[in-house]
């Protein structure tokens, strides 16, 4: 069977190494290089602590699971790094009662005192947490993407880079190759749209009409700073996180809102968090696009209009791709996955016109 995977992003490489273990043989096509697009500007941050509704969330505890089965696989792999995440800030009660329904849900969440929470993460001002402690999610974790799409795509897959798909050829309801903007022609078994903030566009050349309400958002990267933070930590005004190579990525949801300002006032926060940072100076900052389709939720699995096309589109995509990817592979190569798929189905869209 062969199928051409459209975008190289986390989910493009995801359902590629699935679709191989599968026994397709799997072209995974790319307007740029893999990596560059959404999944290189990204928080990455693997975890199900704020999704909704239930199936969402159930979606990604399975997104966790697969990304601690595929490090446990590759123990010098270099792309999972796990240690939890911290939060604080806003409301205490609200925050307690948070945990208190993670942990309704068996999700792994406790409350930890000031002190314990300087045991995980030394390098916070302790002035700077708040008396009554602070909520840790052990069981989250990062990713660098460009590793994991590195390993991923490693796996006997043939990669195309550089080359935009343009259009595609149909015969009634099958797709039965792939135009790309050079002219090279790919004959295709089955279609996967996994082009992110573009799956919009490349629904459309099979006719398919995708609600996509992307979101533009800003990442500040520090030079490399000897600063102790080893987790996702999430306080009042800075998200923050280890970066590659001893640098810190900075997320804040004003700096979305774009400007220098907001730029400089995040990194004043952060060095106010962890006074090691003020020895850092800003290496880069990134423009990220969240790829979110209409409703907020995953578009998962076949369409019902055109029999060989597949979609793997969503936002939390770092937290997903694995599981998912699994999960649509499985419905490429023709096992029915209502069981888990039902909810992420492109046709809700359709209904609700
Ligand atoms: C600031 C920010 C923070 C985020 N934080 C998190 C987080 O903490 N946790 C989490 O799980 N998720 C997070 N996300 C979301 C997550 O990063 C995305 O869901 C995920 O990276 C999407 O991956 P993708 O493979 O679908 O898209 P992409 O990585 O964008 O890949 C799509 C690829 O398709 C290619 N393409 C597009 N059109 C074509 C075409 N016509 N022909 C060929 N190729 C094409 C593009 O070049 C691109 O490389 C965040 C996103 C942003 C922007």
């Amino acid at each position: 069977m062969r199928v051409v995977v459209v975008g190289a992003g986390v989910y493009g490489a995801a359902v590629g190494a699935a679709l191989v273990r599968r026994g397709a043989t799997v072209t995974v096509v790319d307007a740029g290089a893999p990596g560059a697009g959404t999944s290189g500007a990204t928080f990455s941050w693997v975890n199900s602590r704020n999704k909704q509704p239930l199936v969402y969330h159930q979606l990604n505890v399975a997104g966790m699971a697969a990304h601690q089965r595929l490090a446990a696989e590759f123990p010098l792999g270099d792309w999972y790094f796990a240690g939890g995440g911290i939060e604080w800030g806003g409301d205490e009660a609200a925050l307690r009662a948070k945990v208190d329904a993670l942990l309704a849900l068996g999700y792994d969440a406790k409350w930890l005192t000031p002190a314990e929470t300087l045991d995980l993460e030394p390098g916070i001002d302790p002035d700077r947490l708040p008396p009554g402690g602070t909520a840790y999610f052990p069981g989250e974790a990062w990713v660098e993407p460009r590793r994991l799409i590195a390993h991923l795509l490693s796996r006997s897959i043939d990669v195309v880079a550089g080359d935009a798909v343009a259009g595609l050829d149909m015969s009634g309801d099958v797709v039965r190759a792939v135009r790309l903007e050079s002219g090279r022609v790919l004959v295709a078994d089955a279609v996967v749209n996994c082009a992110g903030p573009e799956a919009a566009g490349v629904a459309a050349m099979a006719g398919l009409a995708l609600p996509m309400r992307n979101l533009p958002c800003v990442l500040v990267y520090t030079s490399p700073v000897a600063v102790p933070l080893s987790r996702v930590v999430h306080a009042p005004d800075v998200h923050l996180r280890p970066e590659g190579g001893g640098r810190i990525l900075l997320h804040s949801s004003e700096v979305d809102r774009g400007g220098q300002e907001a730029v400089d006032k995040l990194v004043r926060d952060a060095a106010s968090l962890y006074p090691g940072i003020r020895a850092a100076t800003v290496e880069s900052v990134r423009t990220g696009e969240r790829p979110i389709p209409g409703d907020g939720l995953p578009v998962l699995g076949r369409v019902a209009d055109v029999r060989n096309y597949f979609f793997a589109v969503s936002h939390s995509g770092v937290t997903l791709c694995l599981h998912a990817g699994e999960l649509v592979a499985d419905e490429v190569v023709g096992e029915d996955r209502e069981d888990a798929l039902a909810p992420f189905r492109f046709e809700r869209f359709e209904e609700s016109r």
